[in-house]
């Protein structure tokens, strides 16, 4: 047998200043349909994620959770990691740029480029603020941090530099000579407009900062930024020994379009200088936005993806994410657009058309797909049509057109739609020609939902795999070839398999709620998981303090005496529509009437709680419960093995507004 033909690609080496939002699932569900496709175009695939675990920003962050930056690092990475798994996004190389694999390789790609002449020595001088032991990019004299506020210092410091300088024009021959290496094309021509402004050398090592990859033998010198997270691309694949593996030169590194430039501009340079072979394509995709603003952990308008596959399953989000938005351009990302999706798209489309096709073989013969038989030119002409978009999806794929690539597929289901419309095989009777009709009818449709699954596949593997086992196909759908995929080949006589409900109807005002609920719950851990009550336990409230990363098992009076707990009296209580568990009360903390939601309902009726004196969490960030907000937390006591809450009183009067130490 032949050897496989390689491909290998990568999404970025992903910062670890927070944890993943839809942003970077994004980038690593596109890798991951890309990965899949091409295996079934017989390639052997490797894809590389990793973190980027160096820098100013880590040893701030490590410092604030009071651990040692490796500890830190090592905490995102396994929470990086297992969320990928967890989402069926699994790498098949996971580098860490603290990895020694990945250290070796910087050191290597430094030594290679000193060795040909372009790395020197020099002075960078910049606005640096001593409080933050940090430069401020661009700033001018006279500037304020933009992080603090202090006033920046003009600051000189040595640095190894490299002559980026150099590569102006071959990076420009090369350009011309692989006119597809920046894609999209609007990206390209920006880039070539960049690079023909003149390139100007680049600072690649500090010593003002402590934490990253020392520069062998030149103490203090650490690499900065770029050269050390690029060059992770070929860590993961071997690093110096790159040729044993043979997955480089990466055949698509995809980035989002912010850091476009260094991928086609620094690092075909670094390359270039060490005489390395260059990747053959940056592919940038474009943001998915929120109210037309880019999502960011600071503006809190992060969309995150684990409450969204638990709530519509991965498959929905994959595709939701591949269908909304042409890639390589922006988007916006909305909760009531992916509901849409989801019902109109994969529950009344696709998940339809498997379960009444199922059901239709179940009823007539006897759960066994029928040979076709007879056909007449309406079943031709479906089947022309679907041979015909077999061509076109690969064609789309190949191009990155996945928005194109599922337009045709669901093009194809609603032709099969029209067709039993049509056709309709449920009036048929029982005579010979009726059922042979009914199988012409059933076995085409069967045919068409077989093709269609297997070019769903990259997209919607879950579903796919679990609709070729309702058809009773044989192997697996992920090792079907593409290449020889026509129509005709439906195993017939084969059992269907057990039917299964692939995307039940949701009602969008719930669904939207429950996903927003339990995105309030990630994003705040100290409140109690969804859907359960706003109740917690007071060991769950004086967890409240502890950051998620430093938690401990025991805390300081310092992180206890920041939650802050008051005597509250409940003013207005009532049941919520829709919520079986959940109240909404308001509550006079002494300050302010607050409203706040507590999952007591199915144990206290609302007017018997009017009038009483309870404990509140009075500084917890405000969130969401089913669509209602909830400003404070009562605390209670949970009771039993099915967490009976217990509403915590005092026995003597006490002052409404006190507060609790
Ligand atoms: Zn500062």
């Amino acid at each position: 047998m032949p050897a496989r033909p390689k491909f290998y690609l990568t999404t970025p080496i992903y910062y670890t200043n927070g944890l993943p939002h839809i942003g970077h699932t994004y980038t690593t569900v596109v890798a991951d349909v890309i990965r899949r496709y091409k295996r079934m175009r017989g390639y052997e695939v490797a894809m590389t994620t990793g973190t980027d675990e160096h820098g100013i920003n880590v040893e701030r962050a490590a410092k604030n959770a009071g651990i040692p930056e490796s500890e830190f690092v090592a905490k995102m990475a396994d929470a990086w990691r297992a969320l990928w798994d967890e989402l069926g996004l699994p790498a098949d190389e996971f580098i860490r740029t603290t990895d020694l694999r990945h250290v070796r390789t910087v050191q290597w790609l430094f030594k290679l480029c000193r060795e040909n002449g372009y790395v020197y020595k020099g002075h960078y001088t910049g606005q640096y603020c001593i409080y933050d032991n940090a430069f401020v990019n661009d700033a001018k004299p006279g500037d304020n941090c933009p992080d603090c506020g202090r006033p920046t210092e003009t600051l000189t410091e040595e640095n190894y530099f490299f002559k980026l300088s150099a590569f102006q024009k071959p990076l420009l021959d090369f350009y011309k000579k692989n006119p597809e290496f920046i894609q999209p094309e609007t990206r390209k021509n920006e880039i070539v407009s960049f690079v023909e402004g003149g390139l100007k050398d680049l600072s690649i090592t500090r010593t003002t900062v402590r934490w990253g990859i020392p520069v062998p033998g030149e103490e203090p010198h650490v690499f900065y930024v770029w050269f050390d997270a690029l060059t992770a691309y070929l860590s993961a694949v071997g690093g110096p020994d790159y040729e044993k593996r043979g997955f480089w030169p990466a055949d698509l590194h995809l980035v989002g379009k912010d850091i476009i430039r260094f991928h086609s501009v620094y690092w075909p340079a670094f390359l270039m200088a060490a005489m390395l072979p260059l990747p053959k394509q940056v592919w940038a995709h474009g943001w998915f936005l929120m109210d037309a603003s880019k999502m960011s952990k600071s503006k809190g308008n992060v969309v995150l993806p684990r409450p969204i596959a638990n709530m519509l399953g991965m498959d929905a989000l994959r595709y939701f994410l591949l269908r909304e938005v042409v890639f390589g351009q922006d988007g916006n990302f909305s909760y009531d657009a992916l509901v849409t999706r989801y019902n109109s798209d994969l529950a009344n489309g696709l998940g339809n058309l498997a379960s009444r096709t199922a059901a239709m073989i179940e009823k007539n013969f006897v759960g066994k797909i029928p040979k076709a038989g007879k056909l007449q030119p309406q079943d031709e002409a479906l089947a022309c049509e679907t041979q015909a978009a077999i061509g076109d999806v690969l064609d789309y794929f190949d191009k990155m057109n996945f928005t194109r690539a599922l337009e045709s597929l669901w093009v194809v289901i609603a032709a099969a739609d029209k067709y039993l419309t049509t056709e309709k095989p449920w009036s048929l009777g029982d005579s010979e020609a009726d059922t042979q009709r009914k199988a012409a009818v059933l076995a085409t449709t069967a045919e068409l939902l077989r093709i269609v699954t297997v070019l769903a596949y990259p997209v919607l593997p879950d579903t796919a795999a679990k609709i070729w086992t309702l058809l009773g196909q044989p192997g697996s759908v992920s090792a079907v070839e593409l290449e020889g995929l026509r129509w005709g080949q439906l195993a017939s006589g084969v059992s269907l398999g057990k039917p299964q409900t692939l995307f039940p109807r949701l009602e969008k005002s719930e669904a939207i709620e429950r996903i927003e609920s339990m995105a309030n719950e990630e994003l705040n851990p100290t409140a109690p998981p969804a859907p359960a009550p706003a109740v917690a336990s007071s060991t769950t409230a004086g967890a409240a303090a502890a950051t998620s990363l430093a938690a401990s098992e025991k805390i300081g009076i310092e992180d206890f005496a920041k939650v802050e707990m008051r005597v509250g009296q409940i003013k207005t209580a009532e049941r919520i529509v829709g919520a079986d568990k959940l109240l909404k009360l308001t509550v006079d903390i002494g300050t302010e009437i607050r409203q706040i939601c507590a999952g007591i309902a199915q144990y206290y009726e609302p007017d018997s709680l009017i009038g009483r004196k309870v404990a509140v969490v009075t500084n917890l960030a405000p969130r969401k419960l089913r669509g209602v907000e909830s400003n404070g937390m009562i605390i209670a006591a949970s009771v039993g093995p099915e967490g009976r809450p217990v509403l915590a009183g005092f026995p003597e009067d006490v002052e409404v507004g006190a507060r609790l130490k």
